[in-house]
C-alpha cells in the first residue's frame, strides 16, 4: 500500500517539535523559529492564555525552555529565563525593577561590566549607585534606607571578598529592598542564594555552567513574580534571547558541573596554599584560605588571585606560563591568567574611564582541569624566570 500525498507529508513532520520527541535521552535542539497552530481556536486559546505553547522562539523555545526549568529547579525557586550572555541576564533584571531617580546599593569589586552598566547607562537614567564593602553589614544597614536594589556578588570579582550573603538578604528585606546576586563563581552546586533569602540570582553561564568555554550566556533565576515580571516587561522588548543551540550546549554542561567543580576546588585550593607559602606572593585572595567560609557558601571552585612582590617581574611572569594562557573568563576547562594592569588599560579607554580599583601587583588565576602538579610546575616556572 503507497500512502497518499497528504498521509506521507503527515508523517515526515510527526514529532519534529517538542523536547520530548522519540524518548531521546539528550533533547533535541528545537532550531525553529515558530511554532504554528493546528486550529485557530487553538491559537485563540494560547493568545488567551489559557494554553501554554511555543508560539515564537523570541519568547520561548523547548530546549531553551529545558535549560530554564532545570536552572529553577537547581537554584530551588520557581522559574528562570535564559538570556544570550550574562550581561544581558544583569541588565535585562535590573532594568525591569529600576525606575529614574531610584538608587542601588551594590558590594564594591563588582564584575566591571555591572560596574560600568551602573556607572554609565544607569547614571545617565538617573539610578544612583553607592558602593560598599559587603563584609561591614552596618556600612550595608546605613546605605540601604530609600534604596530599590541591593545588587549583589559573592565573592566579588578580582578581590574576592566573601560575604554572609543571608544576613545582607535579610537587611534588604529589611529596607523593602530587593536583593539581586550574581552567582556565577559559586553556582548553584555550592550556593543557592534563593534559600538564604536572596530575591533573584543571575548567572554568566558562559563561566562554570557552560564550563567548555564554547558558549557565551546567562540566566536568571527566582520567585514566579519576579520572572514574570521579566518575562513581561523586558524579555520580549529588549528580544535578549537565548539560542535553541546555546541552550543545548548549557544543557551538556550541566550533566557534569558537580564533578568538574570538585577538581576545579581541589587543585586551586593546592595552587592557592602553594602560592601563599611563596617568597615572591604577598597574599593570596582565595575564600577557602580565609577561615571558614561564610554560611551558605559550602565549597570554593577554581577562580582566585594574589599580589606579587616587588621584586617579580609580571609581564615576564605572564609571558613565562605555558599552561596557563593570557585571557579574560573563566570557567572552562583551561586555566587562565590576567593581571590587574590589564584592568587598568581598560580603564583609562575611550568607554569606560573609570578605574575598578584593584591593586595595582594582583594577578588573576583561573585553575582549569589539567591537575594541580603541572599547574603548579607552570608557575614555579614561571616565578623562576621572572624573578
Ligand atoms: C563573565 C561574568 C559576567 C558577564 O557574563 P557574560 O556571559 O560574559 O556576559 C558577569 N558576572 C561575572 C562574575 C562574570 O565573571
Amino acid at each position: 500500500m503507497t500512502l497518499d500525498p497528504l498521509d506521507r507529508a503527515r508523517r515526515i513532520v510527526a514529532h519534529d517539535a517538542g523536547a520530548q520527541a522519540y524518548d531521546a535521552v539528550v533533547p533535541p535542539i528545537v532550531q525553529t523559529s515558530l511554532f504554528t497552530f493546528p486550529t485557530l481556536a487553538d491559537m485563540i486559546e494560547t493568545y488567551a492564555g489559557r494554553k501554554v505553547r511555543p508560539v515564537y522562539s523570541r519568547v520561548g523555545n523547548p530546549t531553551v525552555r529545558v535549560f530554564e526549568e532545570k536552572m529553577a529547579l537547581l537554584e530551588a525557586t520557581d522559574d528562570a529565563i535564559g538570556f544570550p550572555s550574562g550581561m544581558a541576564a544583569i541588565s535585562g533584571t535590573v532594568l525591569a525593577f529600576v525606575r529614574p531617580g531610584d538608587r542601588i546599593v551594590c558590594v564594591r569589586h563588582v564584575y566591571p561590566d555591572a560596574y560600568r552598566l551602573f556607572e554609565t547607562l544607569l547614571k545617565d537614567w538617573n539610578v544612583e549607585t553607592v558602593y560598599v564593602d559587603g563584609r561591614d553589614l552596618p556600612a550595608v544597614h546605613a546605605a540601604l534606607p530609600g534604596a530599590r536594589l541591593l545588587y549583589l556578588e559573592s565573592p566579588t570579582s578580582w578581590t574576592m571578598e566573601a560575604h554572609d550573603v543571608g544576613a545582607l538578604a535579610a537587611l534588604a528585606k529589611r529596607h523593602g529592598a530587593l536583593s539581586l546576586i550574581d552567582n556565577s563563581w559559586a553556582t548553584p552546586v555550592f550556593q543557592q542564594p534563593v534559600t538564604l533569602g536572596v530575591d533573584l540570582v543571575v548567572h554568566s553561564a558562559s563561566k562554570y555552567i557552560g564550563g567548555h568555554s564554547d558558549v557565551v550566556a546567562g540566566v536568571v533565576a527566582g520567585p514566579q513574580a519576579h520572572i514574570d515580571r521579566i518575562r513581561g516587561r523586558i524579555a520580549p522588548y529588549l528580544g535578549a534571547k537565548l539560542a535553541p543551540f546555546e541552550a543545548w550546549l548549557l544543557l551538556r554542561g550541566l550533566r557534569s558541573l558537580p564533578e568538574r567543580l570538585r577538581a576545579h576546588e581541589a587543585a586551586a585550593l593546592e595552587i592557592a596554599r602553594r602560592l601563599a607559602e611563596h617568597p615572591m606572593v604577598s597574599a593570596v585572595h582565595h575564600p577557602g584560605l580565609a577561615g571558614p567560609l561564610p554560611p551558605g557558601l559550602s565549597g570554593t571552585t577554581g577562580l582566585f588571585s594574589f599580589e606579587a612582590r616587588a621584586g617579580l617581574d609580571i609581564p615576564a611572569f605572564c609571558d613565562a606560563l605555558h599552561l596557563f594562557k593570557l585571557g579574560v573568563s573563566w570557567g572552562g576547562h583551561e586555566s587562565l591568567v590576567v593581571p590587574a594592569l590589564v584592568t587598568r588599560v581598560q580603564a583609562a579607554g575611550p568607554n569606560s574611564a573609570l578605574d575598578f580599583g584593584v591593586p595595582e601587583r594582583m594577578i588573576r588565576l583561573h585553575i582549569g582541569l589539567e591537575g594541580a602538579e603541572a599547574l603548579w610546575s607552570d608557575l614555579a616556572h614561571a616565578f623562576a624566570k621572572a624573578s
